[in-house]
């Protein structure tokens, strides 16, 4: 989608530069937090069904770890960078920070193709990923979850092979388990259900009946998948969602006007979110290009796929009367969209509160399992729901209270809970 080169750490920094120097942050601290910890690159020796070795690269990098152990997810993905992998870690500890649960930021990564790859495949990167960073990683250091092309399949390997490594049962090493392995119920929801409360809170904030509202949804993995279902509960239209091809290697966008019906386009859609465009027309979607999604008449869009999708080139190209976008996915919007966003006066709800639901449901997973007593889903929900309206209403009376960009308020809320927490530690 995006011709010009990106660099997702580059904007994390800058959109982190801007408010640490609005907050009037000393220098030692604006060092300190515009760079990760630690970092960790490493090599991951596969031998594949065909019996040849192959290495594979992976990362793990942490970026802050002051409110407490790292947290956030791993990626397996063909194009994963460093720099990526910096730029999400960063916004891990953002994350935790803005809906204030008691930990730090960590991202990892693969340079791999799941779609490529076999499940035994899959399981030796797992394995390997862990074996290389055993002694940095746990409950009390730095925990991992499912991220983009992972599931919970991989996080038991992962579980596995840690707990093989260090003797004992460890169930608060990773989070995002299926829910029969020490999951919590309501994580697989939890990203794009926070997503979907996020929204309602603003639309109600505006005085706009959900019900009367239309949203298009860029991706239909993990997160727009549940956020289409409960958008839908909750009365809206969602007219439109995109995915990737991987025959076709190119994205497209599937519209119907009258509504999306969750239940019937998940029956034609593949473990990766790939949607069978066939099929799709068959029960009246219309197959529009993949930047499509962007254009739709509606009032709200949920770019929920990857970073680097709303773009200088892409932003002109929103809606008239669009009204709101909220971010599922990780860094969607680039700095220079944003300026288009604001000058237009779309109110944006930003991506490390918007999609915030998963991490805090992996919190609660880590809690269940520390006390080794599991919620009903009702509870799980509840809590996520009360915790993630807080979260909203505190940073949207920020933005109001003193006239900001939403992105800025939310920024300004974790950055200086981050920076007191290294203050109180005597790090800075
Ligand atoms: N990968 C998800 C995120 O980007 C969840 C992280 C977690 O549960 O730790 O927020």
């Amino acid at each position: 989608m995006a011709n010009k080169p990106f660099n997702a750490f580059k904007l994390a920094q800058d959109q982190f530069d801007a408010v640490a120097e609005q907050l009037g942050l000393d220098q030692a601290t604006k060092d300190f937090l515009r760079n990760p910890d630690r970092e960790y690159h490493f090599n991951i020796p596969v031998r594949m069904d065909d019996g040849i070795v192959k290495i594979f690269r992976g990362f793990r990098v942490q970026h802050n770890d002051a409110r407490g152990p790292c947290k956030g997810g791993i990626r397996f993905h063909p194009h994963e960078t460093i720099d990526t992998v910096r730029a999400l870690a960063m916004w891990m500890t953002w994350k935790c920070s803005v809906v204030d649960i008691p930990l730090g930021g960590g991202k990892g990564g693969v340079i791999c193709d799941p779609h490529n790859l076999s499940m035994r495949e899959q399981e030796g990167i797992c394995r390997g990923w862990v074996r290389q960073i055993a002694q940095n990683i746990g409950p009390i250091q730095d925990v991992p979850a499912p991220d983009v092309m992972t599931s919970g399949q991989h996080m038991v390997w992962m579980m596995d092979e840690y707990e093989k490594i260090h003797g004992a049962k460890f169930p608060g090493f990773i989070t995002g388990k299926p829910v029969n392995m020490g999951g919590s119920l309501g994580r697989t929801e939890a990203t794009g259900y926070g997503v979907i409360y996020t929204l309602r809170e603003a639309l109600r904030e505006m005085g706009t009946d959900i019900k009367f509202t239309k949203a298009s949804f860029q991706g239909f993995g993990k997160v727009s998948q549940h956020a289409v279902k409960l958008y839908r509960e909750y009365g809206g239209t969602p007219v439109c969602v995109s995915c990737w091809n991987q025959e076709e290697q190119k994205s497209y966008s599937f519209l119907k006007k009258d509504g999306i019906d969750i239940d019937k386009l998940l029956s034609i859609t593949d473990r990766f979110g790939g949607i069978n465009k066939k099929q799709a027309e068959s029960i009246g979607y219309e197959i529009l290009p993949g930047d499509a999604w962007i254009e739709q008449d509606v009032d709200v869009l949920v770019p929920a796929a990857l970073e680097n999708q709303v773009t200088e080139e892409t932003a002109p190209k929103i809606h008239k009367n669009v009204k709101i976008m909220v971010e599922g996915a990780n860094g969607p919007t680039t700095i220079e969209a944003d300026k288009v966003i604001k000058e237009r006066g779309i109110f944006v709800i930003p991506d490390f509160l918007a999609n915030a639901g998963g991490v805090m449901c992996s919190y609660f997973e880590q809690v269940q399992c520390n006390m080794n007593y599991f919620w009903p889903k009702d509870e799980v929900l509840g809590k996520l729901d009360a915790k993630m309206t807080d979260a909203y209403l505190k940073v949207s009376a920020l933005a109001r209270k003193r006239k900001l960009y939403m992105r800025d308020a939310a920024y300004m809320i974790a950055i200086q809970r981050v920076a007191e927490a290294c203050k109180m530690r005597g790090w800075v």
